[in-house]
């Protein structure tokens, strides 16, 4: 895409509401992160919940933080810089040990990679011995390394019913596990993590958006409560949300999920109205395009994961892998 398609898109996500000095702003960064992108032979990845400047202005690969880190991986490239938080460049870096993975601010984090550590793995493994432990792709590196296996909002139902047994362990996502459980027969023992963007959303607000806009479709994130995405239309991860718009072309639709979500979207269907209704991630908003030049420049807030830790984290993800086949 040209400079100037790129900057049609960010307007559109914007919904034309950029003025001409922020655009001018924008496309001058753009051009400089271009430059030095080049002379580094570097690729720079955009999640989903990157702002519109991010996503369409500088990310060479988007999508959700596998789809990214698996991208990553084929990508013939020295340096990688993950826009996104920390545990998804951390998976990058797993996924490509030899590539110099840098993120824009080390302390982009995660409420939900914060909410356990290795140490609690290892007292669920021992509170019940021989069951498995899936854990949900946000979390540590280290948290991985003690996991049995790796899910993703888009897999974890699949995940949890290929594993042996009738008994799963859930980490750190609650509201995920509860909406596993919905459909699944397995006892789930669930970790009591949240995100701290998802968990705001309530069976209230589906209630008055469905009297305020009847005609709506409304698509929630499985990090939502299930007491929320019982009431809704659709429930899937950021790339199925994106898919379902795709393949139903609802004339409305409201979103519960990360704000820059519902922005990256509509710039990619013009025809479709999104009803504002969202929460910001301060974590995913840290990522800006003034610090993605300074991490280019200086090679700064490089991601390392030490070899031992990358060893058990790339057995827990190749796990997902080969259960992702059955
Ligand atoms: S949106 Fe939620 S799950 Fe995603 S990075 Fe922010 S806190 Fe973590």
């Amino acid at each position: 895409m040209s400079i100037e398609e790129r900057l049609v898109k960010i307007q559109a996500a914007y919904v034309g509401n950029l003025s001409a000095q922020r655009l001018q702003e924008i496309r001058e960064w753009i051009e400089k992160i271009e430059v030095i992108k080049n002379q580094k032979n570097a690729v720079l990845l955009g999640h989903n919940y990157m702002t519109p400047e991010v996503f369409f202005g500088v990310s060479d690969i988007t999508g959700d933080s596998l789809e990214l880190a698996r991208k990553s991986a084929q990508a013939k490239a020295d340096i990688i810089v993950f826009n996104g938080v920390h545990f998804m460049a951390e998976t990058a870096k797993i996924l490509n040990p030899s590539a110099k993975v840098l993120i824009a601010d080390s302390t982009a984090g995660c409420s939900l990679a914060e909410s356990i550590t290795p140490e609690d793995v290892r007292d669920l493994r021992q509170k019940h011995p021989g069951v498995p432990i899936v854990s949900y792709i946000n979390c540590t590196a280290a948290v991985k390394a003690e996991v049995d296996v790796i899910c993703t909002s888009a897999n974890a139902f699949h995940i949890v019913e290929a594993l042996p047994g009738n008994e799963v362990v859930m980490v750190p996502d609650g509201y995920l596990a509860g909406n596993v459980a919905k459909t699944s027969k397995k006892v789930i023992h669930a970790w009591p993590g949240k995100c701290m963007v998802h968990e705001l959303f309530t069976p209230r607000d589906v209630e008055e958006a469905r009297l305020r806009f009847p005609q709506v479709k409304i698509i929630a994130h499985p990090e939502c409560k299930s007491n929320v995405t019982d009431k809704v239309d659709f429930t899937g991860s950021t790339s199925r949300m994106s898919s379902y718009i795709e393949e139903t072309h609802p004339e409305q639709v409201l979103l519960f999920t990360e704000c820059s979500m519902g922005d990256n979207l509509r710039a990619e269907h013009p025809g479709v109205e999104f009803v504002p209704s969202c929460q910001s991630c301060p974590y995913m908003k840290k990522i800006t395009l003034e610090k993605i030049y300074d991490a280019l420049l200086y090679e700064k807030d490089e991601v390392t994961v030490p070899d031992n830790v990358r060893e058990g984290a790339l057995h827990s993800l190749q796990a997902m892998f080969d259960l992702s086949k059955v």
